[in-house]
């Protein structure tokens, strides 16, 4: 028999998404719907290691769900990945009698989660918030949504100056390891080129291609480049090559940087983690632990943590298909 739950606490880590607060919210609103209690632990682990807790009850989360951000703070924890650390942390959470721990974060998390628990049986489950969309296990992480829109909205403000002066633009978007974010907002936003991790397009494809797109008439171009794309080149050495090899066009870079993780979150985000802090919460109340929420088909399942840490997500190759034909 599991051991009865009568307190949680949540807790938000690495990089902050859109969305957070609202899963936030939802985890609280559903603990006190199953009238157990729930205390909010700032600045992520660090503070499930100084005890930084505060108890939240229902009305302690109003006015959130359309903030950007964290109200419990992120933070990366250096101290939560020395055995000495979780040992603290054990005591805290004991010491504030707290039967369970949910992490809103990405895989570096929930690894610490799947330790934590393996060392101390501690009942932990995950909700994935981060805007990369880099976790297997669910169709949308929290933020992928809200990032997308806000990506788009900066395209089509730098489209209007290409436009304007027969520019080609180079735009570096967020996706070290994945190009969700750079193929979506690619073809949402009408890029000739898009330049993933997953694929090697080669320079001179690139070139040829952009060529192409000159000699079928357009006068201004846009290539969405994600920050670890195979070509392997930063986005301004992109620039000089280009600059180098082709002719005719005034060739810029603009780099979206961190506002591409601040904002209200979008309403398909504020659903998501209305409906994953829900189940998160009730999974943990059945007795369930080292699993991930995530949306796969429309509904919200558990995957294992461990799954969700080391799956790989795939790229849609119907969506790189779809680019393709779209910038003929
Ligand atoms: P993002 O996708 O935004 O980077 P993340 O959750 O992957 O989010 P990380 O910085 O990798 O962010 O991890 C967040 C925190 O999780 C770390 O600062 C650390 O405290 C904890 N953590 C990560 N990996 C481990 C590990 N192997 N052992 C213990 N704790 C870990």
């Amino acid at each position: 028999m599991p051991k009865k739950i009568n307190k949680l606490a949540v807790l938000t880590s690495g990089g902050d998404s859109p969305g957070m607060n609202a899963a936030i919210r939802s985890v609280v609103r559903t603990c006190a719907y199953h009238n157990i209690k729930c205390i909010g632990v700032y600045q992520g682990y660090e503070g499930l290691i100084t005890g930084d807790f505060k108890e939240l009850d229902a009305r302690s989360v109003r006015g959130i769900i359309n903030k950007g951000g964290t109200m419990l703070k992120s933070a990366r924890s250096k101290e939560f990945r020395t055995k000495e650390g979780r040992q603290k942390a054990y005591q805290s959470l004991m010491d504030a009698e707290v039967d369970g721990l949910v992490v809103i974060g990405g895989d570096g998390s929930f690894t610490g989660a799947l330790i934590f628990n393996q060392e101390f049986g501690f009942p932990v489950m995950g909700i994935p918030g981060t805007i990369d969309n880099d976790i297997f296990g669910t169709s949308h992480t929290l933020g992928f949504d809200t990032a997308l829109n806000t990506v788009v909205d900066a395209i089509d403000k730098i489209r209007d100056t290409a436009s304007s002066h027969n520019r080609l633009f180079f735009i570096e978007v967020m996706g070290r390891d994945v190009g969700h974010i750079a193929l979506n907002v690619g073809i949402a936003g009408g890029a000739e080129e898009i330049l993933i991790p997953e694929e090697d397009l080669g320079l001179d494809r690139l070139v040829d291609s952009l060529n192409k797109s000159r000699k079928s008439g357009k006068t201004s171009s846009i290539v969405v480049v994600a920050e670890g794309d195979k070509i392997g080149k930063n986005i301004f050495e992109l620039k000089d090559y280009v600059d180098e090899n082709m002719e005719g066009y005034d060739v810029r870079v603009s780099v979206l940087g961190h506002m591409q993780r601040g904002g209200a979150p979008s309403c398909f985000d504020r659903v998501l983690a209305s409906r994953m802090g829900v189940k998160a919460v009730e999974a943990i109340l059945e007795g369930q632990s080292n699993y991930m929420v995530g949306l796969q088909n429309g509904k919200m399942e558990l995957t294992p943590l461990d799954n969700a840490i080391k799956g790989k997500t795939k790229i849609n190759l119907e969506l790189l298909r779809v680019s393709d034909i779209m910038s003929t």
